[in-house]
């Protein structure tokens, strides 16, 4: 069989991950991209939330959580992994549960599709990114929303993965082994998986603090994908929402899909 498709693929497990995916969806629509966007969906999502995705055009595919070990399950437990390895520099949100993020690797079960972009639920797309299916497998961008020393990690909420059982098989077994616990979820476990990752051009997936944190990186004519990492933009009053206010309201236009502005002729950062 030949493999010629690329799909842009998100996942949502539960209602409010699906409001994130209807922005990501509409925003990707907007890109005018010809890729398949793929919606992978679990057991906790409502049908009536899933609707309104397919109507944009995207396509619905149920993925189980993974087979993890009752022990895995345990350590990655959303109590356990925050008391463990506690979120100093922002909060996540309550209907956020870790053990959820690790479905993503599901993905690597497409193998329908050549190459796949994968974005995260929380993350809007400013400009078309389909050259991200030219790049190899495993390309991601560095986790930077504080300083310098954020070059050395990255982060998954955008990647480019080729699709593989065989891939997907050695994955399991990486992953679920005695005692392993990944702090950071997909993301600690993708960094292991792939140490020789690509690194991609920050602004592949811009990360909402460098709005307050690293002003001088912002620049709206070159951001293809924002990602609102840690609080969400549909949360009501989070404690930064004040400070993020211009890029939650860009979040709302997505939505909404009402008077959605030209990327290009927003304006930078205080301080940029
Ligand atoms: N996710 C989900 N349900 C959950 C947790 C995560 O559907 O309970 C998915 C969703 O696509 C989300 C991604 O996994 O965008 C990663 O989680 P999140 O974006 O909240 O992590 P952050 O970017 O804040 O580190
Ligand atoms: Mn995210």
């Amino acid at each position: 069989m030949t493999r010629t498709r690329n799909a842009y693929v998100t996942l949502v497990t539960n209602a409010d991950y699906a409001m994130g995916a209807l922005a990501l969806v509409r925003s990707l629509k907007l890109t005018g991209t010809p890729a398949d966007i793929l919606v992978m969906h679990t057991g906790g999502v409502d049908a009536s939330a899933l609707a309104p995705l397919e109507q944009l055009g995207a396509k619905l595919a149920k993925a189980e959580l993974l087979p993890t070990s009752a022990a895995f399950n345990e350590r990655h437990q959303r109590a356990k992994l925050h008391a463990d390895a506690p979120f100093t520099k922002g909060n996540k949100p309550t209907f956020h549960t870790p053990l959820d993020n690790f479905a993503k690797l599901r993905l690597w079960q497409l193998t329908q599709y050549e190459r796949v972009v994968f974005i995260d639920a929380d993350a809007i797309v400013l400009r078309n990114i389909d050259r991200l299916f030219a790049y190899p497998e495993f390309s991601a961008a560095p986790n930077v929303y504080e300083s310098l020393a954020d070059f050395h990690r990255m982060n998954s909420g955008v990647f480019v993965a080729r699709p593989s059982e065989d891939t997907f098989r050695r994955m399991l077994a990486a992953l679920d082994r005695p005692d392993a616990f990944w702090r950071r979820t997909d993301q600690t476990f993708l960094q292991s998986f792939f140490p020789d990752w690509h690194g991609l051009p920050v602004f592949f997936n811009m990360l909402q603090y460098v709005w307050f944190n690293l002003p001088e990186l912002w620049d709206w004519t070159s951001i293809s994908v924002l990602h609102y990492q840690y609080e969400k933009p549909w949360e009501e009053d989070h404690p930064k929402a004040e400070r993020l206010k211009p890029l939650i309201d860009l979040w709302h236009a997505y939505h909404t899909g009402k008077a959605i502005p030209d990327p290009n002729s927003l304006q930078n950062p205080p301080g940029k």
